[in-house]
């Protein structure tokens, strides 16, 4: 490596540093954003001058195909299908780690170039490449929503053997460099990221996503040691270490260990009560008008968001809402919780795009020991968040998950198209309970609604 690409490489990683540092921040995360962007840029244009680069043609077809599909994606898809995005892009970096790596080592095994001096690190990059690659579909195809089943009563045992099978193929391929132990590596690797993540469900999501995350990082640091390429290296590292921050983070979020969630997954929907047996001639319906009324006369109000917000983009409405409730000399908080949503921070984000301030989003931790004195509380297209049955139901999906206890609050009016479950697929009791009160519609519309009848009042 010649001293000016040393010297880009080394500007490159300041800059992802420096951007990952800013990403941090509410504040600061544009800026983060497009300075960690264009340290991607340095590192692409320092890479397709380094003189080891042999066929331009196929770096550059691989630039304007990805660049294009990129582009597309970025136009087309919906903020409430970014987290399903966030899955692929995690599974495409595992899969391009197992090529690179795959490619590079069977070179070396072909030219007879001393294959040995990289075994390790190609068995890492294909083995935890093809593990995110695998379990990232999964994940994508269980974040639309089109895939519930959580496996049959065996699997344990074959994720246990897949992953012992993994380990000895590693052990042979270092022992003895040769292209068969990689190809089998590959495909033990690959049934091990199905069968890990299908039996997890419900609350785990937000946990193995982050995990996933994580992994496709450290195949990238593998794929840099084969490469001997420090700058894949160190992004790879960032992209690691954040992605286990984060999996901790949600791990503490959801009261659930690492261990618990990759190998003592919750039950699965189902098993519980039926929707008919908990709402059957309990819940009470009511309009926006009636909706205005109460909240006429309500000293503190809370509005708790989740993923029908998204789905519906009611976030300027609300926004809207929450000012003409403050003009009328209502307190206004919003209850934030960790996971609502389909992707961390999904809530900051939307909120943020209708400039409500950071100071009134109110961390679950904070808000629950205020919602007994809470006059009315309005859910909007929450609902596995605000569930009573993690805190009573060991045996439900979502048991031990931490709420947020709206249900302590003098009113709740909850607001959704139907009774339909949330994520987790499970009956919501919150919607049955006396203090509950469901007003019926799209979260945007019922918000425009009840500000309009506000206004009338
Ligand atoms: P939920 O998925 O539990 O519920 C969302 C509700 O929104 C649904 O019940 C739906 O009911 C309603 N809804 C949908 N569209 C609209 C609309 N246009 N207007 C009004 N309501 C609407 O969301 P929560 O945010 O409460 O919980 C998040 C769930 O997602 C948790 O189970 C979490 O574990 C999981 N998850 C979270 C991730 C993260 O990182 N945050 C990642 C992966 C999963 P209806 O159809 O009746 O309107």
């Amino acid at each position: 490596m010649d001293d000016w690409t040393i010297l880009g490489y080394l500007v490159a990683a300041v800059l992802f540093i420096v951007g990952l540092k800013r990403l941090s921040r509410p504040r600061t995360a544009v800026r983060g954003n497009q300075l960690s962007a264009t340290g991607m840029l340095i590192a692409v244009v320092v890479t397709l001058t380094d003189n080891a680069i042999l066929s331009f043609e196929w770096i550059i077809a691989g630039l304007v195909l990805g660049a294009a599909v990129g582009a597309v994606l970025a136009v087309k898809v919906r903020m409430t299908a970014m987290p399903e995005l966030v899955a692929l892009f995690n599974g495409f970096g595992g899969g391009a780690s197992v090529l690179v790596a795959a490619a590079s080592y069977l070179e070396a095994v072909d030219l007879q170039d001393d294959p040995a001096r990289m075994t390790g690190a190609a068995a890492l990059a294909v083995l935890i490449g093809a593990v995110t690659l695998t379990g990232s579909l999964i994940a994508f195809i269980k974040l639309r929503e089109m895939l519930r089943w959580t496996g049959f009563a065996g699997m344990r045992v074959i994720t246990i053997g897949a992953t012992v099978v993994t380990a000895v193929l590693t052990v042979l391929m270092i022992v003895d460099s040769s292209s068969q132990w990689l190809w089998l590596l590959v495909a033990v690797a690959a049934l091990l990221g199905v069968v890990a993540v299908l039996p997890i469900g419900g609350a785990d999501m937000p946990v193995v996503i982050a995990l996933l995350n994580s992994l496709s990082g450290l195949a990238a640091v593998a794929a840099g040691f084969v490469l001997d390429n420090s700058l894949l290296i160190i992004a790879g590292s960032l992209v690691g270490a954040s992605g286990l921050i984060l999996t901790q983070i949600m791990c503490v979020a959801m009261n659930r260990s690492l261990p618990a969630v990759l190998f003592n997954p919750a039950p699965s929907a189902g098993d519980g009560p039926s929707a008919d047996d908990v709402y059957a001639g309990k819940v009470r319906s009511t309009s926006a008008d009636d909706v205005a009324m109460l909240l006429e006369s309500a000293e503190r109000v809370a509005i708790v968001p989740g993923y029908g917000l998204a789905v519906a983009q009611a976030q300027h409405a609300v926004r809207d809402l929450a000012r003409r409730l403050e003009e009328r000399g209502s307190d206004v908080v919003f209850g934030i919780h960790p996971v609502a949503g389909r992707m961390p921070g999904h809530m900051n984000v939307l909120l943020a795009e209708a400039e409500i301030s950071y100071e009134r989003l109110v961390e679950m931790d904070n808000i629950n020991p205020t919602f007994e004195q809470t006059d009315v509380t309005i859910v909007i297209g929450a609902n596995d968040v605000v569930n009573p049955v993690a805190r009573t139901d060991p045996n439900s999906p979502i048991a031990g998950m931490p709420i947020l206890d709206v249900d302590k609050s003098g009113v709740v009016v909850v607001i959704k198209r139907s009774l339909s479950p949330g994520f987790a697929g499970i009956p919501n009791p919150l919607f049955a309970s006396d203090n509950s009160l469901m007003l019926f519609g799209d979260g945007r519309q019922a918000v425009v609604d009840i500000t309009k009848a506000l206004q009338e009042i």
